[in-house]
């Protein structure tokens, strides 16, 4: 199946399905990619040695030149040093202008070798070929970037893929955890803006779970279009864009507060998306939905408590920080109904510490 991405700076197809890197020589001719542009592909040593092969043989046996470098796995990666070193591959390997970077990988290697693309010569184009279900959201809305020492993604660039292909068969050899942290996402996707796709996750966890093609390409393309559209509606982050941050201002704060590495980003925006839920209960804002939150995000292998021992005070600092709000006043991203949030300003602390609480209970 194909989705066309439009934005300012132009108008991209995701195909997604299974078997699809096999058709990638034919999408890269589509987008006029011919065999004179010479090519990086960029991947990390955990899905190289599963893929890379593969790609590089079918490209190379339509005449592609297929230059690969690849770096380690894991958000480690995501460094300017890494930048600098890939930099260097892509000079030596003489990569001009007319050079193309492919990144294949999941949004660790999206996020790096899209970054390579945008700053190589000022920018060259590149195409996207996710190997998690975690990069759907990446492969959309073109943030690209690395890390530094100081903070996540502080060094980036918006670009924008000229292509990305979503061959769903990859995410059989991705890890259990790898796959309910994408999840989280995905659900996020359908809580944020689709009662209709929330229901439909809610009949077909089961099936997805097990990662059945059919599925799966509609829960990638759902999540795709959903994120594609809050996107294209504000590109830069004006206003619109801010519920996709739903569940992450406390799943930011359990991140970080537990120490990186130790909670998945999906783990932690799955707990911060039921406490949005308790949240909006607390405040009337929205009929009793943090129990179907939690049936949900279990279904999908997902924590719902807050397991562990985080002082309150702390996750509230970190809350506060997340989004610059005053102090003793919060803002969230909260749900008015299934499939609807929008942006809350001035919440007191005092719900906050109630939701706190709940979220450390049992069943209630
Ligand atoms: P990841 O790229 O690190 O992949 C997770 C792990 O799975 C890695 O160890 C990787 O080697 C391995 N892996 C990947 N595909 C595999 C496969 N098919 N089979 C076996 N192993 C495989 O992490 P991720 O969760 O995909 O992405 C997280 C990154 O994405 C973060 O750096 C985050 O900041 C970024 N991100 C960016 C955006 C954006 O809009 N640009 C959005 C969300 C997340
Ligand atoms: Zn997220």
């Amino acid at each position: 199946k194909t989705l066309m991405v439009r934005t300012k700076e132009r108008e991209y197809p995701i195909h997604i399905g299974p078997g699809l890197l096999s058709s990638l020589p034919r999408f890269l001719e589509d987008i006029g990619w011919t065999v004179e542009k010479r090519l990086m592909l960029v991947t990390d040593d955990q899905v190289g040695p599963l893929y890379a092969n593969r790609v590089r043989t079918t490209l190379a046996s339509k005449g592609y030149r297929v230059h690969v470098a690849t770096v380690e796995a894991g958000e480690g990666a995501k460094t300017l040093r890494r930048l600098e070193e890939l930099t260097t591959v892509c000079l030596r390997a003489g990569l001009d202008r007319t050079g193309g970077i492919l990144a294949l990988g999941g949004g660790v290697v999206g996020d790096l070798a899209g970054f390579l693309a945008a700053a190589y010569m000022r920018g060259i184009p590149f195409v996207q070929l996710p190997t998690t279900l975690l990069a759907h959201d990446s492969s959309v809305g073109g943030k690209v970037g690395v890390n530094h020492p100081l903070g996540k993604n502080m060094i980036g660039a918006f670009h924008q893929p000229s292509l990305v292909v979503f061959d769903v068969d990859t995410l059989k050899t991705l890890p259990r955890r790898e796959v309910s942290n994408g999840f989280a996402e995905v659900v996020k996707h359908a809580l944020i803006r689709d009662p209709k796709f929330v229901r439909w996750l809610e009949e077909n966890s089961g099936s997805l779970m097990e990662l059945r093609p059919e599925p799966l390409t509609e829960a990638v393309l759902r999540g795709c279009s959903i994120k594609a559209e809050v996107v294209s509606k504000d590109e830069k982050e004006a206003g619109l864009r801010a519920v996709l941050n739903y569940g992450h201002t406390l799943g930011h704060a359990l991140e970080a507060a537990a120490g990186y590495g130790t909670w998945s980003h999906g783990e932690a925006v799955a707990v911060g998306m039921v406490g949005a839920a308790m949240l909006g209960e607390e405040l009337g804002l929205c009929p009793p939905l943090a129990e179907r939150t939690r049936r949900i995000l279990k279904a999908f292998g997902l924590p719902t408590r807050l397991d562990g021992d985080f002082d309150d005070d702390d996750l509230l600092e970190r809350m506060r920080r997340d989004k610059k709000a005053e102090r003793g006043s919060y803002t969230f991203i909260l749900p008015r109904d299934l499939g609807r949030v929008e942006i809350v300003r001035g919440v007191e602390e005092e719900p906050v510490r109630r939701v706190l609480r709940r979220l450390r209970g049992g069943e209630r």
